[in-house]
């Protein structure tokens, strides 16, 4: 018997990176997951990695077709759901006099449009004293330059967290966030060239009080905590990293 057998999990995301490391630990927990993300073969590749209780969908969370299948696919498949993590997003930095309309709207169709109907998409198979945990970042409190339209969408998860909390209450379900410090999942050479993401990453570590990345493994346990341990908290927001908002 795992820590989590018995639960049925969704993670959006959960091909690769943060997502990936919360599938990682819940199936070697026992849990049955089911992992989304928008390519096939990553997603195939995951689900080998994690085994036999995973199942992965292809779904785009900007789509809501998409999650309406998701949410067909989970009834199928599971039944109801005692965590759903919210975690899938994108990250890119643009200067503000730069920024275009069309990567703005993407940003948020995906970050924050995405967040929001994945969690109204999947809410009524949720059993009560589930937990949904959403993956928000320490750039909802910082003014970082060239991230603003990214850290904006940040804070509107945190905020959608409390009054999500607020709704789902009645039907026994707890809805709080993480968010993750600097974590090097390797996104950040998508966006930027190899030098320019060499250095991003020596000043993230440089000015980290603990002078270090986090892992999607620590990302993962601070989650997992908030979904299924943290039975008095709903609304909240725990930050992972190390320190860097905090001290
Ligand atoms: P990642 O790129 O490794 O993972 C992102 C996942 O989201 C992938 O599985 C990808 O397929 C999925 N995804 C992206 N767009 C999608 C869409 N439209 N529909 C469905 N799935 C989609 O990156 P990560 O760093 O693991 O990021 C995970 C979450 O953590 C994101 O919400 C990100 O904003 C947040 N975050 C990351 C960091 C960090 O330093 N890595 C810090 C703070 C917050």
């Amino acid at each position: 018997m795992g820590a989590y057998s018995g639960k049925n999990v969704v993670i959006t995301g959960g091909s690769s990176g943060i997502g990936f490391g919360i599938a990682q630990l819940l199936a070697d927990g026992g849990a049955r997951v089911m992992i989304t993300g928008r390519s096939q073969s990553t997603l195939d590749a995951a689900c080998e990695q994690l085994g036999e209780n995973t199942v992965a969908v292809r779904s785009d969370v900007a789509a809501l077709p998409d999650l309406d299948a998701l949410a067909d696919r989970v009834e199928d498949e599971f039944g109801t759901l005692d965590g759903l993590f919210v975690n899938a997003g994108i990250t890119r930095t643009m200067p503000f006099a730069a920024t275009v309309e069309t990567e703005y709207d993407e940003l948020f169709a995906i970050n924050v449009k995405g967040a929001f109907f994945t969690v109204q998409k999947l809410a009524p198979l949720l059993n009560a004293g589930a937990g949904v945990v959403l993956t928000t970042s320490v750039a909802n409190v910082m003014g970082m330059a060239e991230a603003g339209v990214y850290s904006a969408g940040k804070a509107a998860l945190r905020s959608m967290t409390r009054s999500l909390a607020r709704e789902l209450l009645a039907q026994g379900v707890r809805v709080n966030a993480v968010s993750p410090g600097p974590v090097d999942t390797g996104t950040l050479e998508n966006t930027m060239t190899a030098a320019e993401a060499a250095q991003f990453k020596a000043e993230r570590v440089a000015e980290n009080p603990m002078r270090r990345f986090g892992t999607p493994a620590e990302i993962a346990t601070a989650a997992a905590f908030l979904a299924f341990d943290a039975t008095y908290t709903t609304g909240a927001e725990l930050v992972v990293d190390g320190g860097a908002t905090q001290l």
